[in-house]
């Protein structure tokens, strides 16, 4: 019987303090394990989650004295939201706690991708010397698109503009006069508008209906010749195989990913052999800092509801 369980990593610091009031079961194979997780939550008040483990309507009806889904991070769509507010299950992500994170793995894929010259050091090592091939581009003097303009794009768009980037955002659902425009972005009206003006692309939206398969063959096609694209949102967003066809074919110049449609990736996949293709393991928000950061969060947010509810 406990009354949290954690089924994916979580700062040890930020566990152990749950421990001192919570019979807490720490177990981060859960995930990968949805019967035995079933079994073990049926009685307890708490779920701390990341974006592997499927909080959906089997697991949801079987934890009957559910309260709160700690989510450590802030993509969703591994929850079925409707469901917990069906059952009153309150759901709490660490928003913001890893937006410096991606933003800094978006900025290093950006100068990786547009110089082209860090991936060579096996080549160098064994004498090769192709300095030729390996002129690329500078980062500065760009015009970057970002797609979304939330928490991540806006620690995005700072950092590119101290880098001399020119800066500019579609996000339809952020009001013309919000103040992040103008100060951090220039407000783009059309996806197809920014997406033919940047020279460089940063997806940054939640998957819902709406955003699944956004960047497509159509829209990869409206791209500039050898612009790269960063998605560090979620997979579903970009179809994988207009990517890699356009990689293939030279009309984009890069693209590095840290989302996939199915992860791990399958055997087989669209991406693989792909040229000027860097590809990362879901990990452009956890940094050692993060973690820290995002467990301390979730700890506080469950440790808030919980206390709700025993009042
Ligand atoms: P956020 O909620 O702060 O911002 C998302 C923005 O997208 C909002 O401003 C919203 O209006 C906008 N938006 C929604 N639908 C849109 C559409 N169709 N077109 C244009 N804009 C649209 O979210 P965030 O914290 O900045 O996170 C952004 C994404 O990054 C999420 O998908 C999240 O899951 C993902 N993420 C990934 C990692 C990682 O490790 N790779 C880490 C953190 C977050």
């Amino acid at each position: 019987m406990f009354d949290i369980i954690i089924s994916e990593f979580m700062d040890e610091a930020a566990i152990d303090s749950l421990r001192r009031d919570y019979r807490v079961h720490y177990a981060p194979h859960l995930a990968d394990a949805p019967d035995e997780l079933r079994d073990l939550a049926r009685t307890s008040r708490a779920l701390i989650v990341r974006n592997r483990t499927q909080v959906n309507r089997t697991l949801l009806s079987a934890c009957e004295r559910l309260r709160v889904v700690g989510r450590l991070g802030v993509g969703l769509d591994n929850i079925d939201l409707a469901g917990c507010r069906e059952r009153d299950v309150r759901v709490m992500p660490a928003t913001g706690a890893n937006d410096v994170a991606v933003a800094e793995y978006v900025i290093a894929g950006l100068l990786m991708l547009l110089r082209g010259a860090y991936l060579t050091s096996a080549a160098v090592a064994s004498g090769e010397w192709p300095r030729q091939q390996l002129i690329g581009r500078e980062l500065g003097g760009t015009r970057l698109g970002l797609v979304g303009f939330g928490g991540i794009a806006r620690e995005v768009a700072a950092r590119a503009r101290a880098l001399g980037v020119t800066v500019t955002a579609y996000d339809p659902y952020l009001a013309a006069d919000a103040d992040a425009w103008g100060s951090l972005a220039e407000r783009c009206d059309t996806l197809t508008t920014l997406l033919e003006s940047s020279d460089a692309v940063s997806l940054h939206v939640p998957l819902t209906q709406s955003t699944r398969h956004l960047i497509g063959a159509e829209q990869i096609e409206r791209m500039r010749r050898g612009a790269v694209l960063i998605n560090t949102s979620r997979g579903g967003i970009v179809q994988e195989r207009a990517l890699a066809d356009a990689l293939h074919s030279g009309h984009l110049g890069g693209a590095m990913l840290d989302v996939f449609e199915a992860e791990p990736l399958p055997a087989g996949s669209a991406l693989e052999g792909v040229p000027n293709l860097i590809l990362t393991p879901h990990i452009a928000g956890v940094t050692r800092e993060s973690n820290v950061r995002v467990s301390e969060v979730t700890a506080a947010n469950v440790r808030k509801v919980l206390e709700g509810v025993r009042r």
